[in-house]
């Protein structure tokens, strides 16, 4: 890669694309929340539907004082349905299934059999609504088989599609809460203080037996459930500060207290690729939230996202843990107390990686990436779309970086003047990277490149803990202007 390419284009894809779908955490209960806050509009309605076919969400709409849903939106996701309009009868059918409606009735036929709506059919511009309150009688004659809605919260499951879960908290010091679920969940996160929230849309999660969980824990005492306008949602009450983590494939989530703030700096790893086991028996008792982090170091990929093929055998994740490590271990060093996003292979994505970020509050993010491509090292931060920099007292998800911007470039440049003394070149680039514009503090990515053309260059200890040592320098060098800024 040369330097004379325009920033926007200098990063490789592989390393900023989010993974699949996933739904912003924190982002989308802020940018709600201002939504409610600032027109004071009413929340809009919506009913979710919950199948082995699709789950899906679609909006509730007020007619003559009811809550009405369309019926052939209802059953486009679940298999072959179509309508016809004659006058003020429509007819709708679900693969050989007949019904027959009437606007401005009650009656309706259903395979050949009377059916009674609580209340009358509408029809408009040939779309035919259903009142809401009889979706629990109604979807069963036309599905052939059981439903289970829950009107108040407006969650509709059809067939045995119930995500259950468990959860426990740990004796360990700092205690975890560790939830697992019978399928696969990604819920928003959002982190407030003295509690955690977890936002299900698109899992049907159903409450466990009480709606209220204690547990024996002064830090994390308890959990409610609670569901409402389609989604279900996760309380989880907390003494200290608390972060949410994924594994299993997300079927485990585990919230804690930030745990590297009660694990001692690892010594560095012999071979620099191959992240090592995590050491859950290795905590201190120094209390976690006691500690106020200077930096939130992230090892960008993990888990199942392997980041760039480096050579064959290296995979980027591996590399960019062991540089955090050492970057983790030198600003330690320096008294800099530091939080690994991962220690361990585990999967986040961008969103879940800004929430956490954003809820330890650091004087300053850097995100680790590293390239075969290149030489040295590359500092990027953040390139605000244009227009989306301010709504009003709410700042937009993909925007929330935009008042650290100067503080981040300073960063950057600063750090990336370090390096030349050391032998290795560096540079200072903008560009619109993810995660870094939902950072609200100074944030900036790194990418480490080999300095020669020899790629094993950046598994090798030596190399690493050289650059580690310049940058950590380098930030403690910015530490009271950095502190001053947050
Ligand atoms: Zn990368």
């Amino acid at each position: 890669m040369r330097w004379s390419n325009p920033p926007a284009s200098v990063a490789p894809a592989s390393h900023w694309r989010s993974r699949g779908r996933l739904v912003p955490a924190v982002g989308a209960i802020l940018a709600f929340t201002a939504v409610l806050l600032v027109s004071g509009a009413p929340e809009e309605k919506h009913i979710s539907i919950f199948s082995t076919a699709a789950n899906y969400s679609l909006p509730v709409l007020e007619r003559n004082g009811d809550e009405y849903v369309g019926l052939l939106e209802l059953f486009e996701p679940l298999g072959a349905v179509n309508a016809k309009t004659a006058g003020p009868h429509w007819k709708f059918r679900y693969y050989d299934v007949e019904s027959e409606f009437t606007a401005g009735k009650t009656r309706a036929r259903i395979r050949g059999s009377d059916f009674d709506l609580p209340s009358n059919f509408v029809l408009e511009n040939r779309r035919g609504l259903v009142p809401l309150s009889c979706l629990g009688t109604l979807l069963p004659r036309i599905l052939g088989g059981p439903v289970t809605f829950n009107q108040n919260s407006r969650r509709l499951f059809i067939g045995n599609v119930a995500v259950h879960f468990t959860a426990q908290v740990s004796k360990t010091t700092p205690p975890k809460l560790v939830i697992n679920f019978t399928a696969p969940v990604n819920p928003m996160i959002a982190t407030e203080p003295g509690r955690l929230r977890m936002v299900f849309t698109h899992e049907a999660v159903v409450a466990p037996g009480s709606s209220v969980l204690t547990f024996d824990s002064t830090i994390i005492p308890s959990a409610s459930f609670q569901e409402n306008n389609g989604a279900a949602e996760l309380v989880v009450a907390g003494t200290l500060p608390l972060i949410a983590t994924f594994s299993h494939d997300g079927r485990s989530i585990t919230v804690e207290p930030p745990a590297q703030a009660a694990t001692p700096t690892q010594p560095p790893q012999q071979t620099a690729a191959g992240p090592a086991p995590a050491s859950p028996t290795s905590v201190t008792t120094t209390p976690a939230a006691t500690r106020r982090y200077f930096a939130v170091i992230d090892p960008s990929h993990g888990g199942d996202e392997r980041g760039a093929s480096l050579t064959s055998q290296l995979a980027e994740k591996d590399i960019t843990l062991a540089f955090a490590r050492r970057l983790r271990q030198e600003l330690e060093a320096s008294g800099l107390a530091t939080l690994l996003l991962r220690d361990g292979d585990s999967t986040l994505s961008l969103d879940q990686r800004a929430s956490l970020t954003n809820s330890a509050h650091p004087a300053i993010y850097i995100c680790v990436h590293a390239a075969s491509q290149g030489n040295g090292v590359r500092f990027y931060t953040a390139l605000v779309p244009a227009g989306t920099e301010n709504r009003g007292p709410f700042l937009g998800w993909d925007a929330a970086q935009s008042s650290y911007q100067s503080a981040s470039r300073a960063a950057a440049m600063s750090l990336a003047k370090e390096l030349p003394g050391k032998q290795i070149p560096a540079r200072s680039l903008i560009a619109p990277l993810r995660p870094l514009n939902s950072i609200t503090s100074a944030a900036l990515a790194l990418e480490v490149a080999p300095a020669s053309d020899d790629v094993s260059q950046l598994n090798s200890p030596a190399y690493q803990q050289l650059i580690a040592g310049a940058i950590a320098a380098g930030l403690a060098d910015l530490r009271g202007q950095l502190e001053a800024e947050r």
